[in-house]
């Protein structure tokens, strides 16, 4: 991200004294939004400002004066060491494209093979004994049918017993009682749905990624397929610009009447987005450090006592839930 840009600063200087006579290409998001930046202040002696994975591959060409292999091949996961959980990516970038965030901007909307991913997994499970396994696909859900389904039935027919999670949060819009049935049997235990707000004005003046009624058939689907309450939580944007902060509490107490767990999320100033622009209106924003999340919060000026209030709220309809199900 691009206010762990010191943390970037300190590791080149680090691989600068241990290999002085290598050059060093930066990769990654921060250089891919903030290239002048990067350059001036990483320490790199190359930047790859993009994410798309053609052009990287051209660019790291080009500097090497190496070939390499446009063939996808599986994440060097025997670099991790650890294996009690493990990340994957079935896709890349995002088939919306919402006003605070980039993800549409960075990479292009590109599905990995059904095989190429499947065979991902059978080999976390199998070879490295790895029992939770998180997708952090930005759109895991697009063409449901030819790609999310086929991988989830590869699952069950190989018998991979694995717990699922969705740390980046699923699109309403796109989950069918088909997948919620695979995602079931699979070994989903977490879901997380990207809502963001209830407010109908911050829906569609940030993307229409989905809406409430969308938002209301999705929990009917989620709960004839099996899940309940507990395995659901749902994203709520907070302090974005412009946002009426008061409708967030509107937004959890939606979501938990509807039968999930609202979590909050909280904005940050993202260059190259609409929202940005918004921000920068705000705060000084162009100071990567200052599109922290925490960062941005007190600089935006959002009331503290409120967050604290919020943060109780989140809390109680955590508890409340662990309460009801034990009486
Ligand atoms: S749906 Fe999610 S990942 Fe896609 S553009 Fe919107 S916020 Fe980004």
């Amino acid at each position: 991200m691009t206010y762990w840009y010191t943390g970037v600063q300190y590791t080149i200087r680090l691989l600068k004294e241990v290999f002085p006579a290598s050059k060093v290409l930066l990769g990654g998001i921060y250089p891919a939004l903030l290239p002048e930046h990067a350059e001036q202040n990483s320490g790199a002696d190359i930047i790859v400002p993009y994410q798309k994975i053609d052009s990287c591959l051209d660019k790291i060409e080009k500097v090497t004066s190496l070939p390499f292999s446009r063939e996808l091949k599986p994440a060097a996961y025997d670099l991790l060491g650890e294996y009690y959980y493990a990340p994957i990516l079935t896709s890349t970038g995002c088939v919306f494209d919402c006003s605070y965030c980039v993800s549409r901007k960075l990479s292009q909307f590109w599905q990995f093979p059904v095989e190429f991913a499947a065979d991902t997994i059978l080999d976390l499970t199998k070879n490295y004994k790895v029992k939770n396994i998180a997708f952090y696909d930005d759109a895991l859900l697009a063409n449901a049918e030819s790609h999310i389904d086929p991988i989830l039935e590869r699952i069950i027919q190989n018998g991979i017993k694995a717990n699922f999670y969705t740390p980046n949060g699923l699109h309403i819009r796109f989950l069918e009682l088909k997948t919620a049935l695979l995602m079931k049997e699979a070994g989903f235990v977490d879901l997380r749905l990207s809502l963001e707000s209830s407010d109908r004005g911050f829906q569609s003046k940030h993307g229409n990624k989905t809406g409430n009624e969308e938002f209301q058939e999705t929990m009917k689907i989620l709960y004839r397929a099996g899940f309940e309450k507990e395995n659901i939580r749902v994203y709520t944007l907070l302090n974005t610009p412009d946002q009426d902060n008061k409708s967030v509490e509107k937004s959890m107490d939606f979501i938990y009447k509807n039968g999930a767990i609202p979590m909050l999320a909280f904005y940050s100033p993202i260059p190259h987005t609409p929202d940005f622009e918004k921000a920068r209106l705000i705060t000084h924003v162009d100071e990567p450090l200052f599109q922290n999340n925490t960062v941005y919060l007190y600089r935006s000026g959002f009331n503290m006592d409120y967050l604290q209030y919020l943060k109780g709220l989140e809390k109680r309809y955590k508890n409340q839930n662990s309460l009801s199900k034990n009486f």
